[in-house]
């Protein structure tokens, strides 16, 4: 619900893809290649860009320059600098790189919270209200997001009751988290269950119920992703190229396809702020930086429909 649409934009689609597609691929994007990759999603319209995880780099050698692509990236004006922080030390550092958005995965799934974090739910709520103060103290203009990660399902509990995700949300603003949002991590949510989720955290936490971050390995991403719409949600996360993978479904893609997205919602008439042509000209830096790395999406491999003009 965090979108700006004072401008041309109705809806904020929020890429993803420096983030959470690098972190599922194993090669490493050489860092230019991402400052590169930014240029092209900031030159085809992005307003937001969630561009590293602020987590070791012995975990994570792709997010090493973490720091470095946040400094980068912050030079460009009119655009919202996100990083993914797992803990308080990984929200200094980002605070400290300049970071102007922080969103931190807190987990519905409690045997997913403890492999992924290696703390509880209720452990990751803490680490909410600690990082809103240290925001609070360094930089109280951040806004912080609590993502719900496996808030439709997960593939080491399985189902997760809607109870606790709703509840969780709940506890993450109530800790001091801006926005609340959902995520289909493992790509599990239907339609109707996205509906239904959304509809209760709207109820339950009004403006501050945040992003639909959907991914779209059963190849439900844009229906979910209308879903949410249809329930309000006017902040989506996708990314270039639908990056990524997930470890649990070998040859299934990412996130939701940033282009497919795009064209969905703009033929549909809701306007993003993003020129179809010059998003779908963003593959070439990011093919560049990730020589071989198969790249997903129908729009762009369909081309877009003749006598199409976008708004
Ligand atoms: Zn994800």
């Amino acid at each position: 619900m965090a979108a700006d649409t004072s401008t041309h934009a109705d809806i904020l689609i929020s890429e993803v893809g420096p983030r959470d597609g690098l972190q599922s691929v194993k090669a490493i994007m050489p860092t230019p290649d991402k400052f590169r990759w930014i240029d092209a999603l900031v030159a085809a319209g992005v307003r937001e860009i969630e561009v590293a995880s602020f987590v070791p780099a012995r975990l994570l050698p792709q997010m090493a320059d973490a720091a470095e692509v946040v400094r980068y990236a912050i030079r460009h004006p009119g655009v919202t600098v996100m990083a993914l922080v797992p803990n308080l030390r990984g929200a200094e550092a980002a605070l400290r790189a300049g970071a102007q958005k922080l969103t931190l995965p807190v987990s519905a799934s409690r045997e997913h919270s403890l492999a992924n974090v290696r703390k509880t739910s209720e452990d990751m709520v803490e680490e909410v209200r600690a990082i809103a103060k240290l925001r609070d103290e360094l930089a109280p203009g951040v806004r912080l997001e609590a993502g719900i990660s496996t808030a439709f399902g997960c593939t080491l509990q399985g189902v997760v009751p809607e109870d606790d995700v709703i509840r969780l949300a709940a506890m993450c603003v109530a800790a001091g988290a801006d926005e609340s949002g959902l995520s289909d991590t493992v790509g599990y949510a239907n339609p109707a269950q996205v509906r239904r989720l959304f509809r209760r955290l709207r109820a339950e936490v009004g403006q501050h119920a945040g992003a639909a971050h959907m991914h779209n390995t059963r190849g439900l991403g844009l229906a979910n992703c209308l879903a949410a719409w249809e329930e309000g949600v006017r902040t989506f996360d996708s990314s270039l190229g639908g990056l990524g993978g997930c470890p649990y479904a070998p040859g299934a893609s990412g996130n939701v396809v940033t282009e497919d997205l795009v064209f969905m919602f703009e033929a549909m008439g809701v306007r993003t702020g993003i020129d179809l042509e010059k998003i779908m000209a963003a593959r070439v830096p990011l093919s560049a930086g990730l020589p071989g790395e198969p790249l997903y999406g129908m729009t762009p491999d369909a081309g877009l429909p003749k006598g199409y003009t976008q708004r």
